[in-house]
């Protein structure tokens, strides 16, 4: 998807790359302890303490901590894929803030946090293997962009539309909360637990339904082989492809490899927000 004519001063970027913001209370196996035999470390062996926490991370095949930016220029420059990111949240901003506009809802653009191996949200800690996520409560869509690495090499999913598929995804998250269909589908989840697991589906169903929209309103930048990237993206992370079609669907979360393609591929096709109400089945 073309979408490099963006400017990242238009965004809201945090970084906590190799800030060692991450370090501390995360939950993650790196404790204070380690924090001080890393610093002796690398008094004694001339090692970046850094380097050496970032290695000590918990995480099974990941890098050395990403260096993060101060500015949201800096940040986004960080490397093509955190550029791609930004790039993806001002177009996502660009298209969404006039469609709250002319529904009457006041629009707050959310905040992108990039963060590397473990990171701290407003709705506790990141972690790297949880994947892209979005924090209600600090509208923060977190990302370590190392997760892309992942998609690709495990999921099989690359190439940048089905990463700004998945930023798109998370960003449909906030677009539920401006709305307040988050609350709702709360609330019905409380008032009907049995339900919880199907209302959290239709409420992932919509976000990829939104993800869709998005794209499909910015049709002139779609590049070819793009759609077959995010629907290969969607079926990589249905919750039956992920599980090996062991977790029963009482159990989904996300929905299936074909819920998930079906869903983008409406949004894609209507370019309608209002073709994305997956919870109709509830109101019948
Ligand atoms: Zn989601």
């Amino acid at each position: 998807m073309r979408l490099d004519d963006f400017d990242p001063n238009s965004i809201n970027v945090g970084d906590q790359r190799g800030s060692g913001f991450s370090m501390g209370g995360a939950g993650g196996k790196v404790g204070c302890g380690s924090i001080v035999i890393a610093l002796i470390a690398a008094l004694v062996f001339g090692v970046d303490p850094m380097q050496m926490l970032g290695g000590m991370g918990g995480v099974e095949t990941g890098p050395v901590a990403t260096q993060g930016g101060t500015t949201a220029t800096e940040s986004c420059n960080v490397d093509a894929v955190s550029r791609e990111s930004c790039n993806a949240l001002s177009s996502l901003n660009k298209t969404w803030a006039p469609l709250f506009d002319s529904a009457g809802i006041p629009f707050t653009p959310p905040k992108l946090v990039f963060y590397s191996q473990m990171g701290r949200s407003g709705c506790g800690a990141a972690q790297s293997a949880m994947g892209p996520f979005y924090c209600p409560s600090d509208s923060g869509i977190y990302i370590d962009t190392d997760f892309y690495r992942e998609m690709e090499q495990r999921m099989g999913a690359g190439g940048d539309f089905a990463r700004v598929y998945v930023m798109a995804h998370e960003y449909g998250h906030h677009v539920q909360t401006l709305t307040g269909m988050a609350d709702q589908i709360r609330s019905a989840q409380s008032q009907n637990p049995s339900a919880a697991n199907r209302l959290q589906v239709a409420m992932e169903l919509q976000a990829d339904c939104y993800a869709g929209v998005w794209a499909g309103r910015n049709r002139d930048r779609i590049e070819p082989g793009d759609i077959e990237e995010g629907l290969t993206a969607a079926h990589a992370i249905g919750d039956d492809t992920l599980t090996g079609g062991r977790a029963p669907e009482a159990a989904w979360t996300h929905g299936s490899s074909a819920q998930r393609m079906e869903w983008l591929r409406r949004g894609l096709q209507t370019a309608d927000e209002d073709q994305c109400d997956t919870l109709a089945e509830f109101r019948r």
